[in-house]
């Protein structure tokens, strides 16, 4: 393949214009003529290839010049899958076997060659399916944790880290796809967004018309768009996520950029309450899915009791980058000055985390990309009712985050809302 023009694949070409790609041929088979292509991308942006042949499987990612989604209409630069590579190099250092083994990349051809996971399902499939996972929890709390930590400045050494922000700073595209989508486009008649209509109509004006959840939306923008604490993942949605019963794996990292240790995590679990809520729209009797619901707000209790423990116990272990030294602290014979400090800090990320999860909720139901949890409930008042009631909880997460103090509190309004 000639390797400065990019050229996109196709099932039918990839095995000719891979065919004599080393790394392939290993895992694959050496006779490309045998091998078979399937193609599976059900994301938005990008082409994704199952290849299987003789000896194994191996999965093909590549970016495309436009949003898959849109159309040619709405170019995107390929250079994602550069930063889906480098993230995935880092999350795999930082929490080894939670992302697929990469075997090789391509950078003019925007490709990613990595391992197949099999027999993984995208977790939102599993939960819409009313599956309850048990290891999801804690394997989610510790990757983001650990990623998040160990990719911060509490981790890393000046020079490491302001080199590695100027690598990701270049993802441009991508955040702002997230700064408009995410922060504003719900917030006011832009042109992608659709929601449920007319059902959610008397609750979208009521949104769009409070002040207060503007405010706030933007202020959370400023977060992510200023304060580059930690390289995120930056698509954290349970659509990012593969899991049999046994594993957990997180893909999909192209959005990948240096952001707030509160973003992944308050995307994460804002795909849980929304999932919660959408229960009801899928069980067949009343009550069917009472099980489902109680796995799925435990299961936001033990991410961030999870995340939690698990700064805790880095911050004890491994605060060795640029801040609140232990040569301030521990060396100096105050042990608590640093856990005075871990506490403020630990309060500043879950303040912002309800804010992230807030608008999270919103722009699913009222911006561009909606998620399947809500769009796969067919009678659209059954659906708006679930929606209603995520976004009476988004606006209380958005707004009210500087005086909720417990995931007990927000259990509660959530299973009143239900
Ligand atoms: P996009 O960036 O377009 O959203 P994803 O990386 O999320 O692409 O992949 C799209 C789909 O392809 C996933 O939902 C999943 O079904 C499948 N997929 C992606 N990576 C793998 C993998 N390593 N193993 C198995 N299936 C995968
Ligand atoms: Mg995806
Ligand atoms: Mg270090
Ligand atoms: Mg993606």
């Amino acid at each position: 393949m000639d390797k400065q023009v990019f050229e996109a694949l196709s099932a039918a070409t990839l095995p000719e214009k891979l065919g004599g790609n080393t790394v392939l041929r290993e895992k694959i088979g050496p006779d490309f003529s045998r091998w078979s292509v399937k193609e599976v991308g059900d994301g938005n942006l990008n082409l994704v290839f199952i290849v299987s042949g003789d000896r194994g499987a191996a999965i093909v990612k590549q970016a495309l010049p436009y949003v898959r989604l849109v159309g040619e209409s709405w170019p995107l630069p390929l250079k994602r899958s550069y930063f889906e590579y480098h993230a995935l190099k880092r999350q795999a250092a930082r929490d080894p076997g939670l992302v697929p083994e990469i075997y090789f990349f391509d950078e003019s051809q925007a490709l990613i060659v990595m391992e197949f996971l099999t027999p993984h399902v995208i977790l939102r499939r599993a939960l819409i399916d009313g599956r309850q996972l048990p290891k999801i929890g804690r394997d989610l709390g510790l990757f983001v944790a650990r990623t998040l930590f160990r990719g911060s400045d509490l981790s890393m050494a000046t020079r490491e880290k302001k080199t590695d922000l100027a690598l990701f700073a270049d993802n441009i595209e991508l955040c702002d796809i997230t700064e408009n989508l995410v922060f504003s486009d719900p917030y006011f008649e832009a042109e992608l967004n659709r929601h449920t209509t007319p059902q959610l109509d008397p609750i979208v004006a009521e949104l769009r018309a409070d002040r207060d959840l503007k405010v706030e939306a933007q202020r959370l923008k400023h977060l992510f768009s200023a304060k580059a604490e930690t390289l995120c993942h930056g698509d954290l949605h349970i659509g990012s996520v593969m899991v049999t019963d046994d594993e957990t794996r997180v893909i999909d990292p192209e959005f990948a950029f240096y952001g707030p240790i509160s973003f992944d995590v308050g995307m994460l679990l804002a795909n849980f309450w929304m999932s919660y809520f959408s229960q009801s729209g899928h069980e067949n009797a009343p009550s069917a899915r009472d099980g489902m619901r109680t796995y799925l707000l435990d299961t936001v209790e033990v991410i961030w009791e999870t995340f939690r423990t698990e700064f805790a116990h880095l911050w004890r272990t491994e605060r060795n980058g640029i801040l609140y030294q232990a040569s301030l602290f521990e060396a100096r014979n105050d042990p608590f000055g640093a856990e005075q400090a871990l506490d403020i800090v630990i309060d500043e990320i879950w303040r912002e985390m309800l804010g992230f999860a807030g608008v999270e909720m919103h722009r699913r139901i009222l911006g561009l990309a909606h998620n399947a949890d809500f769009e796969t409930i067919v009678d659209p008042d059954r659906r708006a009712a679930c929606e209603t009631r995520a976004l009476k909880l988004g606006r209380h997460l958005a707004v009210n985050r500087h005086h909720i103090h417990s995931l007990k509190d927000i259990r509660a309004l959530a299973e009143r809302l239900q």
